[in-house]
């Protein structure tokens, strides 16, 4: 081999070398490509997996309390949150299995009821009671009859035109949370009251000798001798000393805009089928317990049920744009209906929710309280139009009215803005609007009104004036500006002095 040849074959193998390294490189890379574009797809993939897993396995494993996101803490008396399923750890204290006490006998169960019958006034009812017992040659029920006769003869009748009716708002749990230093701050410290104000009014008007009656004790509809019907006055007896009054709570809604502000969020059973509120506090734990008007009103009237005539409560007034007692129930929140408002997050659970409202409505309805409406968006009837007007109680008729146990007969109206000034309505009168509203079947009608007492019977409704107990009533008695809650507590003892002051009307 020449020079010149062998160093042809060398630049030849250099080359051929030089080939076969791109080759492998060229190969190395096109197998980096491949795998990133495998990368490329498998990431994803699994992100869209791991979300959608996440996305069903969170609220399951929250519905069976497999996370526990902060411990809950409170005052005592609050009742936390059950687990909803059996596959919790957590158990419950339920007391000894077995009960040690023997189950009350028949007439044990009679005697019982018809006391406290007897002590809420209801002498018939309680001797009722005992006359339905077999208990002929029995002495103890005799003289317990007889006993509840006497004490029916010492009643005397109230006056039928002296019955003054308060009303609150949902109560304030949180006041720094509610009270801010903003206009709805303001405004929360001007129309609303407090846990401890309202505990400290209804104790002070018990002891004041007041008693609760419902508008349907003041005066009802009665079938007259020619088939017609007619608002008759009633006669409430109680003993001497003792004064008929209503009460009644606006907006049982917990609207949204009021959701973290310190109020409750809506009211539940609980455990023993007793009407509760549910509550969030500042830090996001949920708990379960007296946090607004009716479980309150409940234990004092467990303790004093002399406080409530006949077991009779407040009136609880709903508005229908934000659904019933904290649940979206409105069709404006409903998926599948047209109606549904593309403003509202739309609730999956609508037919679940109006089955728990149903429920609830039921329980309280048992437990002494009457419904009211309070139109379904909160409507002025003194400014808005007669086609306003229809439109608004068809839509509060068509979503309200159906969770209620039954119709409903009260109105309330918003802002206290009644149809008419201080005439009695009349047919035809009030520019249709009170026909419009007979025809719906109002026939309880309530303003508002800061005198003691306004009351007017006619022949088909019954209206009252209705005092607001609130942070703007209080503090101008308070502060002694004006004085019109003395005839009911002292507003010294009642007064929450949390309260950022002065207090101005904001609505
Ligand atoms: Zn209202």
């Amino acid at each position: 081999m020449t020079e010149k040849e062998f160093m042809e074959e060398d630049y030849r193998k250099r080359m051929e070398e030089h080939h076969r390294k791109m080759e492998i490189r060229r190969e190395k890379r096109r197998q980096q490509r491949n795998f990133h574009i495998f990368l490329g797809i498998l990431i994803p993939a699994l992100l869209i997996l791991t979300f959608v897993g996440l996305r069903f396995a969170l609220p399951y494993m929250e519905e069976h309390n497999l996370l526990s996101f902060g411990k809950k803490t409170g005052p005592s008396w609050e009742k936390e949150v059950e687990p909803l399923s059996s596959g919790s750890d957590i158990t419950i204290n339920q007391g000894p299995e077995e009960s040690t006490e023997e189950p009350l006998s028949e007439k044990e169960e009679a005697l019982q009821a018809a006391e406290l019958c007897a002590k809420q006034y209801d002498y018939d009812k309680a001797i009722e009671t005992l006359q339905a017992l077999d208990s002929t040659g029995d002495s103890s029920i005799s003289d317990k009859i007889a006993e509840y006769e006497a004490e029916k003869e010492k009643l005397v009748p109230a006056d039928m035109d002296q019955i003054t009716h308060i009303f609150f708002h949902i109560l304030i749990t949180d006041t720094d949370r509610a009270l801010k230093d903003t206009r709805q701050g303001r405004q929360y410290n001007s129309v609303m009251t407090t846990i401890p104000e309202f505990k400290e009014i209804i104790k002070e008007m018990y002891e004041r000798g007041y008693v609760m009656v419902h508008m349907h004790d003041i005066a009802e509809m009665q079938e007259q001798a020619d088939g017609t019907k007619k608002m008759v006055k009633k006669q409430i007896l109680l003993p001497e000393g003792k004064k008929p009054f209503v009460m009644s709570e606006d907006d049982v809604n917990y609207y949204i805009y009021m959701q973290g502000s310190g109020f409750a969020d809506k009211m539940v059973l609980d455990e023993d089928g007793k009407p509760k509120l549910q509550y969030t506090d500042k830090d996001g734990n949920v708990s379960v317990g007296d946090y607004d008007i009716v479980p309150i009103l409940d234990e004092f009237v467990e303790e004093h049920p002399d406080f409530a005539y006949h077991g009779h409560k407040a009136i609880l007034a709903f508005t229908g744009y934000n659904g019933v007692l904290g649940y979206r129930t409105d069709e404006t929140f409903d998926p599948n209906s047209s109606a549904l408002d593309p403003k509202n997050k739309a609730n999956p659970n609508i037919e679940e929710d109006k089955a728990t409202v149903k429920k609830i409505t039921q329980v309280l309805k048992d437990d002494g309280y009457e419904f009211a409406s309070h139109s379904w968006g909160h409507i002025n009837f003194t400014n808005r139009s007669l086609e306003d007007i229809k439109r608004d109680t068809d839509r509060w008729k068509r979503n309200v009215e159906p969770l209620l146990p039954d119709s409903c007969d009260i109105l309330l109206y918003p802002f206290g803005a009644d149809i008419g000034d201080w005439h009695p309505y009349k047919k035809g009168g009030e520019n249709g609007k009170y026909d419009l509203l007979e025809e719906a079947g109002f026939r309880y009608f309530c303003n508002v009104d800061s005198t003691q007492i306004w009351m007017q019977y006619g022949d088909q409704f019954l209206r009252q004036g209705r005092r607001n107990i609130d942070g703007y009533r209080l503090y101008e008695s308070y502060s002694g500006k004006a004085d019109r809650v003395s005839d009911l507590f002292d507003v010294k003892k009642v007064f929450d002095t949390r309260r950022p002051t002065p207090i101005s009307w904001e609505d």
